[in-house]
């Protein structure tokens, strides 16, 4: 049997929401109830935990909770438990935990000693099953899974009782006994807990706390063939670990009353308390790691760290900051509501942050070469760029100009409407830190495309200015073909073209793949200068976006970067349209 309790989630209707800033500041309603425990003195100290799945990598949902649990502990100088949840050995693997854990660590968090996982209390947690039999409050039953179902009854019907459920207490011992040794084969039967059949709460019609799967864990190997489920597992962790608070996502609302049925009926020592919040949803994503496994094992993207995901790894490897990320989660609050965010606020907040901190540079993305008749063949000059335009103290960097260029092809036109301000035939340009140049002609290969423009400069205004005060309405960007360092840049886009592509009932979310998601252009022009960067190094490309050096496919004078972000937001300026 799989443990689905976990999945049991709400269909609510999506309120769009825009997410308050000022929130940011004010307190949540789950850090008042802990502000209250602290003063009222029922908790001296505050132990959250965050407890993933190892069964897929950390989406940006996962940051909501990893920013609120560890936060939490923080500001509360008190530490937050990194718990693995691995009690379903069928879909978890260790590959997951460790990318889990290097995921939770580039945020910024640190779990000390903390480091748990569900599997290391095997044993107490098989004792307390015991336990409960020995009480009269669980049992063996051998219906198999449908009729478990079926006897379950419904939201205005009661549940059947099960025929095995008033076996006597040594009885259910024995077969205990037999799962966990491996004499019943899987599905033959479970454990379950006796509560209330006719309960109006149908999570607490008798659920199932251990089945037997005989299948190996990636931690305990062949020794278990019974697996506690998660109802059982999760509030017997959280007691085990003495955690105060145990945040969850609102889904598990309706599995509050059996977390704390469980600990009652066991009488333990310490009782935390289940606060649930709304999750995360962002629109043109999908939120879920089945469905992102989806992507990662049918091949629509390249793996769980494709920049396009929104994976914690995607968007390391795309280029967004720990602080951006972080400073979303601020951004977007803690509440009780479900909602979605748009795709927008968080494209925007690592926007405000690079702005703030990136170094910015030339790159031509799609070249066009253009060709200075009046300059000397053989010289070079160096200009002074600055490296960023409002922060004088990160410095100037020299860039090279010589008598043949790279501009971006977009920013010529040869039959150019009213506005645009950018070269064309008899046209004056500023190049950016250099020179004034104005375009002569231009030469076409046989297909009538255009390979590249003469143009002459004006010495007279190095710098970019005119000594006799004459104007020109546009600046743009260049490098200098000799010198320039060719790259791959990759531009992404959203993964999907619709807002909910999983609510459609009818359709598949995969018929709503962007198929212009990525677009590769291997034939970039950068200034030398960023023959330098090192992996993971984030630039602004001047008027073309943030850009990232991919981690995994750069290569030593053959650099890949990846677009973060453009500079403004394109897909609010559609919208609008
Ligand atoms: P998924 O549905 O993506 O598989 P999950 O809830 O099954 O997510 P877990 O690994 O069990 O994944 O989650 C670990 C923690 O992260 C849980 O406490 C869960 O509530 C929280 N979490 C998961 N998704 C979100 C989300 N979208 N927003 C906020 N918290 C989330
Ligand atoms: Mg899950």
């Amino acid at each position: 049997m799989e443990d689905n309790s976990k999945a049991n989630r709400g269909g609510s209707f999506p309120v769009k929401e825009s997410p308050d800033i000022s929130k940011a500041e004010s307190r949540d309603f789950i850090r008042t109830i802990i502000a209250e425990d602290i003063k009222s003195g029922k908790h001296k100290k505050i132990v959250t935990r965050f407890p993933p799945e190892p069964n897929g990598f950390l989406h940006i949902g996962h940051a909501k909770s990893i920013c609120l649990n560890f936060g939490i502990a923080e500001e509360n100088n008190s530490v937050c438990h990194l718990r693995f949840d691995d009690t379903n050995p069928g879909k978890e693997s260790t590959e997951y935990v460790e990318a889990i854990k290097s995921d939770v660590r580039w945020l910024g968090h640190d779990w000390g000693e903390h480091l748990y996982y569900a599997s290391d209390y095997f044993d107490r947690l098989h004792d307390f099953g015991v336990q409960l039999i020995k009480m009269g409050k669980a049992y063996v039953c051998h219906l198999n899974s449908d009729e478990v179902r079926e006897q379950r009854g419904t939201l205005t019907k009661p549940g059947l009782e099960s025929p095995y459920r008033n076996r006597s207490a040594v009885e259910n011992l024995q077969f205990f006994e037999q799962m966990k040794n491996g004499e019943l084969i899987e599905g033959s039967c479970v454990l379950r807990a006796k509560i209330d059949m006719a309960s109006p709460n149908i999570l607490m019609r008798d659920p199932v706390l251990y089945r037997i799967l005989k299948t190996s864990h990636h931690r305990t190997g062949n020794k278990w063939c019974i697996y506690p489920m998660y109802d059982f597992t999760h509030c017997l962790s959280d007691m085990i670990e003495g955690i105060t608070h145990s945040l969850c996502t609102l889904e598990f609302e309706n599995n509050r009353p059996l977390y704390d049925w469980v600990l009652d009926t066991l009488n333990t020592p310490c009782h935390p308390r289940q606060i649930e919040f709304a999750r995360l949803n962002i629109n043109y994503t999908v939120m879920s790691k089945r469905k992102l496994l989806q992507l990662v094992n049918e091949g629509h993207v390249s793996g769980w760290d494709d920049p396009r995901m929104l994976t914690i790894s995607g968007l390391r490897r795309r280029g967004y900051t720990p602080e951006s990320i972080r400073s979303f989660c601020d951004i977007i609050g803690i509440g009780k509501r479900e909602s979605w965010i748009d795709m927008g606020v968080l494209e925007n907040t690592v926007r405000d942050d690079l702005n703030d901190h990136a170094p910015r540079v030339m790159g031509v993305i799609k070249p066009l070469k253009v060709v200075i008749t009046n300059y000397p063949e053989d010289m070079v000059e160096e200009v002074t760029a600055q490296n960023h335009p409002k922060k004088p103290e990160m410095g100037t960097r020299k860039v090279p100009f010589c008598r043949e260029l790279y501009i971006e092809a977009t920013d010529f036109m040869e039959d150019p409407p009213k506005k645009f301000f950018r070269l064309a035939p008899g046209k004056e340009v500023r190049l950016r830190y250099a020179y004034f140049i104005t375009c002569h002609e231009i030469i076409k290969n046989d297909t009538g495309e255009i390979v590249e423009l003469r143009c002459t400069y004006d010495p007279e205004t190095a710098g970019g200015s005119a000594p006799d005060g004459r104007k020109v309405k546009g600046t743009i960007h260049w490098v200098s073909a000799r010198h320039a360092l060719q790259a791959e840049v990759r531009l992404y886009d959203r993964l999907f073209t619709v807002e909910h592509p999983d609510m459609d009932k009818e359709k598949d979310f995969k018929e709503f793949l962007n198929p212009e998601s990525l677009q590769l252009l291997d034939n970039c022009m950068l200034e030398p200068f960023l023959g330098d960067a090192q992996p993971a190094d984030r630039y602004q490309f001047e008027r073309q976006g943030y850009f990232c050096l991919d981690t995994k496919d750069s290569e030593p004078g053959r650099p890949v970067f990846n677009r973060i972000v453009t500079l403004r937001d394109t897909w609010a300026r559609l919208a609008a349209k």
